[in-house]
């Protein structure tokens, strides 16, 4: 039996349906690839996503039909999701970071049959173009009069492909639970996995990211989605806009800390998002020109740990209230995020910057616990590690073509390959991804927090732990830094910062400065590289322990 309510698909279309009847009028502004800002507001885009889906059923693209972006952040990235999904397709968002092989392999494994491009990734698309095997087309994302010469085949003008339509289109009705979006993680180990959400997850996740405990979007926001649309689902932000009906401010390809301030300055931004390493870059370049973000309200910074320096900075010096998030492509992506539980609202600021140093708690509709090795559930005691297992409507249940096998342990977890601590209010932290942890005399090091601590150091540009080989305690921690241009710091210096804000045992055994650290697509410290790197590495340790 059945209750008696209406049985309204939860398509994301219907979003932009929404937003074009409630908040029309509202804007959508871009920096563009030619170099000038754009404006459009919902309802132009609402007209010019009908217009692509004409187009691309036109070119023979329906249901089922996986088609890919490989673009920045601007309206024309927008418009080609609700295209896409406005005809029963699947968008697939292209790491443009990638390396060409990846780029290939996942077009290719995905069966795209149609790839949106920006101008920047036409030489992208030319070097691979032979290798890809299902691709009947490309649409270069500009108007006909910044078209490049180009060695591509089938290729179409966006602008001329729009002009060529009515707009009079009705999106293409689908089953809730049908493919809607699809993601690639990024494959640090192996080939690349692919994530297919549903429009029902979308939408599910939509609702969540919205709320007040999680992103708190609202119309009377003017919302700057830094964190790409190719990078784990764009954080739910090209649905969560239009649901809340706030203005949005993409930064195309700029991301620059000068950039984003000039776009936060002049369009009022109140919320953004993005990766720890964009906001280190606006920070610089604010305290380098003395300026401030008075119309800034709130930031979430997810992707990898935010450093608690930069969570000091944004509250204390510019007033802007900062959630730490963390999630995944699997999950659509949030899993978790740092908002207050009652009381904590009147805690001293530093016992507030502790709470929020922490991932966060997990919103309704994703569940969490850690387990042992065996599978075996851990304390909620803030203190036992374990591998970090979510469970959820908006939680990748298998991957693309069934890759990587069964996922799910056998109460339906899938296991995040993350390692993290739960405490008793439900505040979760991550200490390291599975492969990254230090096992020292079979008790765990956090490399996360070791990092986050030295990059509190006036000197330190950035730092990464790994762990190095050692004869009697299997591993032990190095410290790798990258210093401050023209900074002057010692392995001395370093041990002696650290000393008292870690456990004793935790105590790096080495320090190496160097000029660099490798990051991967995603912008994350790529420790399987550092790891190949410092591979014949000896520590001073090693050699006294070992006589
Ligand atoms: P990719 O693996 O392709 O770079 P994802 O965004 O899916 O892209 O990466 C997810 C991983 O990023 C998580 O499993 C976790 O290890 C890391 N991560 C995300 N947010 C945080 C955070 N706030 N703190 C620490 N690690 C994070």
């Amino acid at each position: 039996m059945f209750g008696q309510m209406q049985d309204v698909s939860l398509q994301v279309n219907r979003i932009l349906d929404h937003a074009l009847v409630n908040h029309g009028e509202r804007e959508i502004v871009s920096r563009l690839v030619e170099g000038n800002i754009h404006r459009e507001t919902y309802a132009d885009a609402h007209l010019r996503a009908r217009k692509l889906s004409q187009a691309l059923q036109k070119l023979g693209c329906g249901e089922g039909d996986v088609i890919a972006t490989l673009a920045w952040n601007t309206h024309r990235h927008f418009e080609a999701w609700y295209g896409i999904t406005g005809i029963g397709g699947v968008y697939h968002t292209l790491n443009p970071r990638l390396f060409p092989e990846q780029l290939t392999y996942i077009i290719n494994h995905a069966e795209d049959k149609v790839i949106f491009t920006d101008l920047t990734f036409v030489p992208v698309l030319e070097a691979i173009a032979k290798d890809l095997l299902n691709v009947k087309g490309v649409i270069i994302m500009t108007d006909a009069a910044h078209m490049p010469d180009t060695s591509l085949q089938n290729v179409h003008c966006y602008e001329d492909l729009l002009d060529a339509q009515s707009g009079d289109f009705n999106w293409v009705e689908v089953d809730e639970r049908a493919p809607c979006g699809m993601c690639y993680t990024s494959g640090t180990t192996g080939n690349p996995k692919g994530v297919c959400y549903t429009h029902r997850s979308n939408v599910l996740h939509t609702l969540v990211g919205n709320s007040a405990d999680v992103m708190g979007i609202r119309s009377v926001d003017s919302i700057m989605p830094v964190v790409p649309m190719f990078h784990a689902n764009a954080w739910g932000l090209a649905f969560g806009a239009p649901a809340a009906g706030s203005k949005i401010v993409n930064p195309g390809p700029n991301m620059d800390g000068e950039s984003i301030y000039e776009l936060l300055t002049q369009e009022e931004v109140t919320f953004s998002a993005a990766v720890p390493t964009v906001w280190l870059m606006l920070l610089q370049h604010l305290e380098a020109n003395n300026l401030k973000l008075p119309k800034l309200e709130n930031v979430t910074i997810g992707g990898s740990a935010v450093p608690r320096v930069m969570l000091e900075k944004f509250e204390r010096d510019y007033g802007v209230a900062v959630k730490h998030a963390w999630g995944m492509t699997e999950l659509s992506p949030l899993g978790s995020i740092a908002s207050f539980k009652a009381g904590m609202e009147t805690m001293s600021f530093d016992e507030q910057m502790d709470i929020k140093v922490k991932q966060g708690r997990p919103p309704y509709l994703v569940e969490m616990k850690i387990t042992d090795d065996e599978g075996n559930e851990l304390p909620r005691d803030g203190e036992a590690f374990g591998h970090l297992m979510v469970r959820g409507p908006f939680i990748v249940g298998e991957y693309v073509k069934g890759d990587g096998g069964e996922i799910l342990d056998k109460d339906g977890f899938f296991d995040t390959g993350d390692v993290a601590t739960l405490d008793p209010l439900g505040f979760m932290q991550i200490t390291d991804r599975a492969k990254d942890v230090i096992k020292s005399g079979g008790e765990w090091i956090s490399s996360i927090e070791i990092e986050n601590i030295a990059v509190g150091h006036e000197d330190v540009q950035e730092s990464a732990v790994i762990g190095i080989e050692h004869p009697k305690w299997d591993e032990r921690p190095l410290l790798i830094v990258v210093k401050n241009p023209g900074a002057d710091v010692t392995k001395e210096d370093m041990l002696a910062y650290l000393e008292g804000k870690i456990a004793k045992w935790w105590m790096p055994d080495d320090v190496v400065f160097v000029d660099e650290i490798p990051h991967t697509a995603t912008g994350k410290i790529q420790k399987l590289t550092l790891r190949q790197q410092f591979a014949d590495y000896t520590l001073p340790t090693a050699e006294s322990a070992a006589e």
